[in-house]
């Protein structure tokens, strides 16, 4: 296929040296290497995917055991890419270690991004993935923004079903718990040149999870980090790149050693409010003059992780919350903002969403030596929207509501 070159890159002069791979046609220059080269690349291909079964299936704990991403299933996905040929052939075998030259690229320059997305048992004992188009998308462009190789979205679809499915007596049957799929990739050419891989291994592991909240909503409390900060405009905060989350620890245990249980990320001097911990964040408030309620979340600037929980919240808040009279805002918001708001009682609630936990509320939150509270009463442990944020995500996640956003394996 042939793809036009961006008009201000059409100028003639440098074009000497690669002309063997230009093309002057219809009174435009088409370069023929990007699309040459990769046409000749295999995708993945779910139709020869291979199933090699454990001859030792592993031990169900009690459900009441499980612990996030403690113990993993008895299989995992693997697929390896080179450069010459493309995606090889996906494998199903059983869970084992990698075996890897300690020159691998991933090892010293953090070639590595992943997913996390779940898989859920219906009533009928059927296995759903959530909305896994989304985590397929964001894989490829944080593959794609660190040099490693992509796919079509639909074929690796097919085969984390396969791979659900496989392993889905881990997955108890019980309202809560669901099977966590971690795909992840990581190049793996042996070379300390800092390079495009010329090699990389996508890889999804499995790991039995139970509900977030076994006895319910706990409210959190956050410390606002303000010496520190999680991602900037032109970054790679918007990707989920491993590179960006072993830096969060420090900050996250600075705040638990003073009785917070995680911090909250701000940007600038403004204090824009971006995210909690590894959560999209969320904030209800009353506007001051008309009354009228703001569900308000920080926008994708690239600063922002776009959650697939994150943008479900925004659907579910516009498809049901609009109509009774509440305004859904995509906008830039301030630490100052909140504590103004605070003081005046317009901040009805706060909460961060994302897959593990879909919301977790948030009590207060400490800043400049203040405590500023989001609004919850002493005996609530989550406020309205959280609440029915929760009930509705999961009755789509479980299919207890037949929607698009369920994807039958
Ligand atoms: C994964 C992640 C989220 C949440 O994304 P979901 O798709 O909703 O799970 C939010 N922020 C960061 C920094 C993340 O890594």
């Amino acid at each position: 296929m042939l793809r036009p070159l961006l008009p201000r890159c059409g100028a003639l002069k440098p074009l000497s040296s690669q002309s063997s791979r230009l093309l002057w046609r219809g009174a435009r220059w088409y370069s023929l290497k990007p699309e040459a080269s990769t046409a000749t690349l295999r995708d993945i291909d779910p139709t020869k995917l291979t199933i090699t079964k454990t001859t030792k299936p592993g031990p169900l704990l009690k459900k009441e055991d499980l612990v996030f991403g403690k113990t993993f299933t008895d299989h995992m996905v693997s697929i390896e890419w080179d450069q010459t040929h493309g995606w090889h052939d996906p494998r199903i075998v059983p869970y084992q270690n990698l075996s890897l030259d300690p020159a691998s690229c991933v090892l010293h320059y953090a070639f590595e991004c992943f997913e996390g997305m779940k898989a859920y048992k219906d009533k009928q004992g059927r296995i759903r993935l959530f909305r896994p188009d989304k985590n397929m998308a964001r894989l490829n462009k944080s593959a794609a923004r660190i040099a490693l190789p992509t796919f079509t979205d639909r074929n690796l679809i097919d085969i984390l079903a396969e791979f659900a499915r496989l392993e889905a007596r881990f997955i108890p049957d019980a309202r809560g718990y669901s099977l966590y799929l971690r795909p992840t990739m990581i190049g793996t050419q042996k070379t300390l040149g800092v390079s495009k891989p010329g090699s990389a291994l996508l890889y999804v592991i499995a790991s039995p999870v139970g509900p977030y909240y076994p006895t319910g909503f706990r409210a959190v409390s956050l410390e606002a980090t303000d010496y520190a900060v999680r991602a900037w405009p032109g970054g790679v905060g918007d990707k989920k790149l491993g590179a960006n989350y072993a830096p969060c620890v420090v900050p996250a245990v600075e705040a638990m050693s003073r009785g917070f249980q995680q911090n909250l990320w701000l940007f600038g001097p403004e204090q824009y409010v971006t995210e909690v911990g590894t959560m999209n964040f969320f904030v209800a408030l009353r506007d001051r003059e008309t009354g009228q309620r703001e569900l308000v979340t920080a926008p994708l600037d690239g600063t922002i992780l776009e959650g697939v929980t994150r943008d479900s919240v925004l659907a579910l808040a516009r498809e049901r919350l609009v109509p009774q009279g509440w305004r859904v805002s995509e906008r830039k918001y301030t630490m100052a903002e909140l504590d103004e708001a605070a003081r005046e009682g317009r901040l009805l609630e706060a909460f961060g969403s994302g897959t593990a936990a879909i919301v977790s509320p948030v009590r207060a939150i400490s800043w400049r030596g203040k405590l500023i509270n989001c609004g919850l009463k002493e005996n609530e442990e989550s406020g309205e929207v959280a609440t029915k944020m929760k009930d509705w995500i999961e009755a789509r996640q479980y299919g207890d509501e037949e929607h698009e956003w369920s994807y039958l394996c």
